[in-house]
Order: C-alpha cells, then sequence, then structure tokens
C-alpha cells in the first residue's frame, strides 16, 4: 500500500453529512435482508464430519504425543485449554482448588487463538481488556491489537503462572461424560481412551470452536487444494502469521466469505498471490483500526485495579450506558458518542425519543463507514458494492486500514454474489452469475458452527442423572440458573453467552463467569457437600426471567432490518431462540446480579447435599 492510502484508511473516517432519507435507507436496509434469507437458514452449513473431517486436524503439530490411558479422579475437570478454561484454572487457583485437570484437543493452551493463526490475526477488541489476568500476570501487550502469536504465549503464560500445565492433557478430546450418582462423581471418557471421575465439570468449549463450511453445490467434487483460516496451511502458502506467503506466488486463490477472518486475512494474501478472488456474499462494515505500540509511560502510570475498570467502562459504552470518559475510544466506542450527540440535538429540540435517536446515530455511524470505502476504493463499481447496508451489528464489525485498499492492487478481485452466496464449485472453480473462476486453492474463511446441538459443537455428549442428556433436556429450549448450572446436572457448570450475557469483549464475561464458578465450587469443598444442584423452582423462574426480559439490546439483530447471519440464527429467529437468548436485560445488570448473588451469602437457588 502507498503510503498515502495508509495514511488515509488509518484516519478516521470524515464525520459524513447527516443530511440523508433515512425512509429510503430504511427500505435498502429491508431490501438486502430479503434477497439475502434462506429457507434452509442454519441447514445451509456442512458438518466438518466424514468426507470433511480432515478440515479439522491440527497443522500445527507434527506428531501426536503417545502416552498411556490415564484412569484417575481429580476434583475439577475443565474441558477446552482456551481463555475460559485457563480463566477457570486461575479462579479455582485462587479459591484454593490444587486438584484440577484440564483437557483441550490441541497441542496447547490458547483455545481460539491456538488454531486461528492465519495471517494477520490480531485481537480486534483493545487487548488491554480483551487479554485476561493481566493485573495478575503483570504484563502490559505490546500493542494496542495484539497479534495473534502474542496472545497465544500470553496463555501459555498464564498457564504457567497458575501452574496448571502439569495436569493438562493436550491432544485430547472428551468423548463422552456421564454423572455416576451412586459415586458423586463424573466419569469423563477420551479419544485416548482415558476414564477420569471427576468430582466437579466446567466447560469452556468456547462460543465459536467448530469450523463450518458452506453447502455450496458441488464443494465435493473440487480437486484443488482447500482449507478452512482456522487451520491455515503454511506448508502449502508458505509464510507464517506475518506474512510472506511465498508459495502463492504462480497460484490463483479463491476466498470464500467477508467476516472478520477474512477482513484480516485478505491484505496478506493479495500481497502475494498471483491472483485473489474474494467472493462476497454480504460486506463487512470495516472501520479505522489505528493500532499502535504501548506507550511505556501509560503502561507505568496504571494504577491497580486499572483492568476491571477499564473492560467496565468499555462494557458500558458499548451498552449504551455513557460513561464520564471513553479509555478505550475506538470504533467500538464511537457509537455511544454518535448517540450521545443526537440524544443533546434532540433534548435541546425538546423531541426525545430514544428508539430514534438510536436508530439515527446508528445511520450516522454507518454512513461513515460506506464513505470510508469511497475514500479508500479507487474504482467506483468495486467501493459500492464494498458498502454494507445494514444497522452496525448486524454482522459483526470489523477494524482494518489494509483491507479495503487492497482492492486498488491488480490482482485482487472482489467477486460480488449479490447476496446470494457462490452458485456452484466445479472440479476446478467457483461459479458466480454464469462465470466460472477457475483457481488453484479454495479458503474457506466460512466461520464457525453457533445455534447447533451442544453436543455437535462440543464433540461428545453430557448425560445427567438418570442418563438424562443435556441435548434431551434443553430439546425444547434451554433451561438453567443463569446460564451456568442446569438441575439433573449436579458439580456441572457452563460457560457461554445463553441465559447468561451478551458482551463484545467475551473474556469479560468469562471473568465474571468463572469468578461466580469458582465461588459456588469453592463453597461446595468448604461445607463438605457432596454435590450443588439448582433446585426446581429457581431454573424455573430463571427461565421466566430470560423470556420476560426478552432480546433486550439483541432483539435488534432479529429485526426486519437485519441481514442474516450468525447473530440472529440466519434470519430465523424462531419461538425456541427467545429461550437461548443472554439476559436481555444487558451484561451489566447481569454481572450485578452475580455480584449481589453471591455478597447476599446465601446461595440461594442452589441445593448442597452431604
Ligand atoms: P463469519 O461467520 O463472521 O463469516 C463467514 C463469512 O462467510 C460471511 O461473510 C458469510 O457471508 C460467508 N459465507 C458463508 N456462506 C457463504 C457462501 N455460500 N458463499 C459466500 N460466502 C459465504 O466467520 P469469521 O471466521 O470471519 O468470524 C467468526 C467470528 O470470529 C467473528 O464474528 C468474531 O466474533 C470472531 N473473530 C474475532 C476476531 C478477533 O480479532 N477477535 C478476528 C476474526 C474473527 P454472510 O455474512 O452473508 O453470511
Amino acid at each position: 500500500m502507498s503510503a498515502s492510502s495508509q495514511d488515509r484508511a488509518s484516519a478516521p473516517p470524515e464525520s459524513h453529512s447527516t443530511d440523508f432519507d433515512a425512509n429510503a435507507m430504511r427500505e435498502r436496509y429491508v431490501a438486502e435482508r430479503e434477497k439475502r434469507l434462506r429457507p434452509e437458514g442454519n441447514e445451509q452449513y456442512v458438518e466438518v464430519t466424514g468426507q470433511f473431517a480432515h478440515y479439522v486436524d491440527d497443522p500445527y503439530v507434527d506428531h501426536e504425543t503417545q502416552r498411556d490411558p490415564l484412569s484417575d479422579e481429580v476434583d475439577v475437570l475443565i474441558v477446552g485449554g482456551g481463555f475460559g478454561g485457563l480463566q477457570a484454572g486461575a479462579r479455582l487457583r485462587d479459591a484454593g482448588v490444587r486438584d484440577i485437570r484440564i483437557i483441550e484437543k490441541g497441542g496447547d493452551f490458547g483455545g481460539t487463538w491456538y488454531w486461528n493463526r492465519y495471517p494477520g490475526a490480531q485481537c480486534d477488541v483493545e487487548s488491554y481488556i480483551y487479554l485476561p489476568l493481566l493485573e495478575e500476570l503483570g504484563y502490559i501487550p505490546t500493542e494496542k491489537y495484539a497479534c495473534a502469536k502474542e496472545i497465544l504465549e500470553y496463555s501459555q503464560a498464564i498457564g504457567r503462572h497458575y501452574d496448571l500445565y502439569d495436569r493438562a492433557l493436550f491432544q485430547t478430546e472428551v468423548t463422552h461424560m456421564r454423572w455416576d450418582d451412586a459415586i458423586s462423581r463424573w466419569i469423563i471418557s477420551t479419544n485416548r481412551d482415558d476414564e477420569i471421575r471427576a468430582r466437579f465439570v466446567a466447560m469452556a468449549n468456547g462460543p465459536l470452536n467448530r469450523p463450518k463450511l458452506p453447502g455450496i453445490p458441488g464443494i465435493r467434487d473440487y480437486k484443488g487444494h482447500t482449507f478452512h483460516t482456522s487451520r491455515w496451511d503454511y506448508d502449502y502458502t508458505g509464510g507464517d502469521p506475518e506474512g510472506n506467503l511465498h508459495r502463492l506466488a504462480d497460484k490463483r486463490v479463491a476466498v470464500i466469505g467477508t467476516g472478520a477472518t477474512a477482513i484480516q486475512c485478505v491484505p496478506f494474501l493479495g500481497q502475494t498471490a498471483e491472483q485473489l478472488f474474494v467472493f462476497q456474499r454480504t460486506p463487512s462494515s470495516v472501520d479505522v483500526r489505528g493500532n499502535s505500540p504501548t506507550d511505556p509511560q501509560w503502561a507505568d502510570a496504571l494504577e491497580p485495579g486499572w483492568h476491571k475498570q477499564r473492560m467496565e467502562n468499555f462494557n458500558g459504552l458499548v451498552s449504551g450506558v455513557p460513561q464520564p470518559e471513553d479509555l478505550v475510544d475506538d470504533g467500538w466506542t464511537d457509537l455511544i458518542g454518535k448517540m450521545v450527540t443526537r440524544f443533546k440535538d434532540a433534548t435541546a429540540a425538546g423531541n426525545v425519543d430514544v428508539p430514534k435517536i438510536m436508530e439515527m446515530a446508528n445511520f450516522d455511524k454507518m454512513n461513515e463507514i460506506r464513505s470510508r470505502v469511497d475514500a479508500l476504493v479507487d474504482d467506483p463499481l468495486v467501493a459500492e458494492k464494498l458498502k454494507p447496508y445494514y444497522q452496525m451489528f448486524c454482522k459483526r464489525p470489523t477494524f482494518n486500514d489494509d483491507y479495503l485498499p487492497a482492492f486498488n492492487r491488480k490482482n485482487v478481485h472482489l467477486i460480488d454474489t449479490d447476496g446470494k452466496g457462490v452458485d456452484r464449485i466445479t472440479e476446478t472453480g467457483l461459479v458466480v452469475a454464469g462465470v466460472e473462476y477457475e483457481v488453484d486453492c479454495i479458503i474457506f474463511a466460512t466461520g464457525f458452527e453457533v445455534g447447533t446441538a451442544y453436543a455437535r459443537r462440543a464433540g461428545y455428549e453430557i448425560a445427567g442423572r438418570n442418563g438424562i442428556t443435556l441435548g434431551d433436556k434443553w430439546s425444547e429450549g434451554m433451561s438453567s440458573l443463569h446460564g451456568i448450572q442446569s438441575r439433573g446436572f449436579p458439580n456441572c457448570f457452563l460457560m457461554h453467552m445463553n441465559q447468561a450475557a451478551f458482551t463484545a469483549n467475551f473474556p469479560h464475561l468469562l471473568e465474571e463467569l468463572t469468578t461466580h464458578i469458582a465461588h459456588i465450587i469453592g463453597q461446595t469443598i468448604e461445607s463438605g457437600s457432596k454435590t450443588v444442584e439448582v433446585a426446581e423452582a429457581a431454573e424455573k423462574a430463571w427461565v421466566e426471567t430470560i423470556l420476560e426480559k426478552g432480546l433486550g439490546a439483541m432483539g435488534a439483530l432479529g429485526s426486519n432490518e437485519c441481514t442474516p447471519g450468525y447473530y440472529n440464527n440466519e434470519g430465523q429467529p424462531n419461538p425456541e431462540s427467545a429461550r437461548w437468548a443472554p439476559y436481555g436485560g444487558g451484561s451489566i445488570e447481569f454481572f450485578e446480579l452475580l455480584a449481589n448473588w453471591r455478597s447476599e451469602g446465601s446461595f440461594a437457588g442452589l441445593e448442597f447435599k452431604k
């Protein structure tokens, strides 16, 4: 990229004129949604099993570690060695629990940062709030948005700091988990023939861990090379996460998908591939990244407690709650600034219609995003195709200074499918609107399973009391207390957003959940109880609360203006979705609710049995 386009990319977008036709914009948003709705909804994707199972092989280890099957007993077994598992391990250690085992499919800690090593991978929420346990480890990320390698190494540092390596089982997958009432233990089986008894289990599988493929007709026929972005094939591309994909110099490469992952890797592919074809169904909003190295003076001046304070400041702003200052000050928090400005203007004019103000602020933001495309992309026809027409947060917002200018390169071609997706895959290429694009390699940047059955995503079933599985129990909708515990599954803890909370900064949610889980496990051990389980009435009441509160801010994502995607079950919210929703009062209220529940001290709604 030339110096001038780099300057344009990292400059804040021009403040756009607010003189636009809101009705026309609303109609355009609805039209963009309608043309993307597919009757098959989430069924359009292909599961990575059978012929596609190799898409989830681990390319980052050269051999499987040999070890004998294990048969032992632990206090707490954690499934998953990503941030969730590490944070749970840390908080359990803080609560004095020593006997912990972590089972992890990958060859090391890191979770999503173990798997996602594609070129350009970088956290897109500020690293000073995204990385957990920074004060505990005394670590400050080197950049405002740290790269995947640094985050992976930091994950390993958490493992060392909390002494979690010794009893971690890597390259191991749980295959089944069942509760044995006679001994009050969970029995965990693995693909390495282990049989582990655990007093407590904590599920830290991650929300986006199972890659998915598009069910494009002909996907089975393609004879060229393929891989999914979460298992990057550096043997094929050459280079490393910093780029220099030199083996692509004589290759025609296709990328399917233009979500947050593609936005980060496309600039690197564009630099080296002989030809790059980017197949787009729905454009992402691409805002300024503006990454910068950490200022050591700023870091030195941080006072104890800064990390939580910063996380809460960000969470307040992205939840629409004005804060005295915007500590993070980036594209995530910018929308609230626009809302506040609009709010002040409306108040001065004596007209405070909050939903309208929010909608208009959202139009302002998206107008800015669209004018940024014009500013960065030379060909006006290509620029038009790259403009997103939906409300911010319908599709995950992205932030990048190199993605849009990549389309100014002669070897980079945007193949816009007008919302329809790729029509067909042949033995040699991809077909859109009757034109075949022959390629040597297809890279699937098509994301991860969301909204499919728990056992399908986790890879194992959890059988609770009387052999009833979580899948059976939740077949007509989820049922839990705080999203964390479910009756019939004693001593079992879940970590996810469902019936818990939605946050843009997922590790913040994990921090609150793991603190809560460690508190309950600590109490169970301290009180000499064998089991802790949700009381029937408490679970019923929580489900009612979830339904009463509705989808809250998340509701907008299912609205008539939102294009389909994984945020809204591909545009098909069904009555059951309401039971899977995060707490509609928002994450701030939910975190307070958990904290108040803990400080009240009676462990309300839980039954402890000795
Ligand atoms: P996404 O699910 O966000 O994107 C998948 C893409 O594939 C979409 O653009 C989708 O289009 C497209 N697609 C699906 N089927 C077809 C088809 N048949 N033809 C053409 N295109 C198709 O996956 P990502 O891996 O990009 O991101 C997943 C999530 O991971 C993000 O939302 C974010 O939460 C997280 N992430 C976080 C990062 C970070 O830095 N913290 C970085 C990267 C990802 P459509 O939109 O029309 O469905």
